[in-house]
């Protein structure tokens, strides 16, 4: 298992796991591949050797931030185990982070595998959504939220990874 790829050779590495018979093929011009390469913008959250969270552009509620990693994967089922784990504990940490920095009550993880699934943008993915008793979640493809409206819940988010 080789190290997690550096976010610019994204369109160029191979599979994390490609002996996956279950692997479709990764496209790297994938939006998400865009915001790891910088080619695209994104509202920022955390960044470290392995994984970018930023903020979901099409919030399903308060708070939601999706986490990717760094290496060229199109979901669970083609990462490589090893790649996985090292990526993990970022997911974690955000999911922590969203919860204290915005007084959630809960938080909650999705992650989808290939379009049956609801799968949309086919790099891993895992969506970190708090949540608030007697709060119902919006349904995925809602009103796209500018920036300017992201990024003091990001600022939030962001202070609590650093407290
Ligand atoms: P999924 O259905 O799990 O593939 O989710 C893809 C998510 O990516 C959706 O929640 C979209 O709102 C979100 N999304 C799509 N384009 C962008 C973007 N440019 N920046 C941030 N989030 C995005």
């Amino acid at each position: 298992m080789g190290p997690l790829a550096p976010v610019g050779n994204l369109g160029k590495i191979a599979l994390s796991h490609p002996e996956s018979a279950m692997a479709q093929a990764y496209d790297p011009n994938n939006i998400f591949a865009k915001i790891l390469r910088g080619e695209a913008p994104c509202v920022k959250v955390f960044e470290d050797e392995t994984a970018l969270a930023f903020m979901d552009i099409m919030p399903r509620g308060e708070g939601h931030v999706v986490v990717v990693p760094k290496i060229a994967a199109r979901n669970i089922l083609d990462i490589g185990p090893g790649d996985l784990a090292r990526f993990m504990p970022a997911v974690q940490k955000v999911a922590m982070a969203a919860k204290q920095g915005l007084n959630a009550e809960g938080v909650k993880i999705e992650q989808y595998n290939e379009s049956a699934s609801g799968q949309t943008v086919f790099h891993l993915h895992f969506h970190i959504l708090p949540r608030w008793t007697g709060v119902e979640l919006r349904p995925p493809g809602g009103p796209i939220v500018a920036a300017e409206a992201l990024r003091p819940v990001a600022e939030k988010i962001r202070a609590a990874i650093g407290a």
